[in-house]
């Protein structure tokens, strides 16, 4: 999606990384569901049903399916929708899966339609029908698998079909984290980075995070690099309020391309209504970066809201970005 980790980023993230349940801060409610899922597998000796994750880049969905795989003991194989182009793909993974094994699919949304339906006989039976030759002289044959359990996320748990989200046995909804959960994960970042950070400015740089651990991990490195260039280290409210703005991450943690969407949608469209497609090319993104990363945050501040006609600002849009609503502006 529009907001994954660079590769340098990755690096940085997997040392971040809760290793536990128990680690893992915030989403308390999909915690305790998930723990009760993976205890009761393990004291049955079975494996746990399959797992769809579903909410918006960064929130700690790699992460989880990363932890399901500790706390069951079991290897994990990463792979993703986008990776899998063939049913072929797809097999070849399901087929060499050990026993027990979890396999995580991120954006499985994303994954072609002949692998997705080879993908509902594995996740329900263990078995695979493998097609070998063409035409009238194909024939399938039909392949045992290991009982695994599936990870599934999705960035849009609408755009999966019906018989697939079924056949999760456990869907859980992942949410904006709130400031305090945020700070928690600031303050935890910054003790694995040996970063000085007061509280203040953990409150602050959580404050700006976008209800996100990955932009919150990102932030804090970058009121760290301005601390240690510019001030004595530590990082204090004001270094951090500085840097924030050098960065173009305003209060409200909104970043640059947030105000792009917002300041087109008022600007270009008088506060809408306009299609999502429409906005996303007078921006120059994709309309699935605009819709996945930036909308959510958008829509959750109460600055932009979805109607069938298309998008419309609210009237605390044009107050935010310091433009005036034309009388004609839906308020
Ligand atoms: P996603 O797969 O949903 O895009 P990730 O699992 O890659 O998100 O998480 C992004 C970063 O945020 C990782 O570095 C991870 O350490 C951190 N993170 C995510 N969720 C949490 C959490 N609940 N507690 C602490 N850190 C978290």
């Amino acid at each position: 999606s529009g907001d994954a980790a660079s590769p340098e980023e990755e690096v940085i993230e997997a040392a971040l990384r809760p290793k536990q349940l128990d680690d893992f801060i915030g989403q308390d409610r999909v915690r305790e569901q998930l723990s009760l899922v993976l205890h009761s597998a393990l004291r049955r000796g079975r494996t746990p049903d399959h797992v769809l994750l579903s909410g918006g880049p960064g929130l700690g969905k790699t992460t989880l399916a990363m932890i399901i795989a500790a706390e069951l003991g079991r290897p994990l194989r990463i792979s993703s929708g986008p990776a899998i182009e063939r049913a072929g793909d797809l097999a070849a993974i399901l087929s060499t899966l050990s026993e027990g094994e979890v396999l995580f699919l991120d954006e499985i949304h994303r994954m072609a339609r002949p692998a997705e339906e080879m993908l509902y006989m594995a996740m329900e039976d263990f078995r695979v029908d493998v097609v070998v030759g063409k035409g009238p002289g194909a024939t399938a044959i039909p392949l045992d698998i290991a009982p695994f359990t599936l990870v599934g996320a999705t960035t849009r748990a609408g755009m999966l079909p019906g018989p697939l989200r079924d056949r999760f046995g456990f869907v859980a909804h992942m949410d904006f984290y709130g400031p305090a959960e945020l700070e928690v994960i600031v303050q935890r970042s910054a003790r694995l980075l040996d970063v000085r950070i007061d509280d203040d400015a953990a409150a602050e740089v959580a404050g700006r995070s976008r209800g996100t651990p990955r932009i919150a991990n990102r932030l804090l490195r970058r009121v760290r690099d301005f601390a240690e260039v510019r001030t004595g280290g530590e990082v204090t409210r004001d270094s951090a309020r500085a840097a924030l703005k050098l960065y173009e991450v305003d209060e409200r943690g909104l970043d640059r391309l947030d105000r792009a969407v917002l300041g087109s949608l008022l600007r270009k469209f008088g506060g809408g209504p306009v299609g999502l497609s429409t906005l996303a090319v007078s921006v120059g993104e994709e309309p699935e970066t605009v819709e996945v990363v930036a909308e959510p945050f958008l829509v959750r501040q109460g600055l932009l809201a979805r109607t069938p006609r298309g998008r419309i600002a609210t009237p605390a849009a044009w107050a935010h970005l310091g433009l005036t609503a034309p009388p004609t502006a839906p308020l």
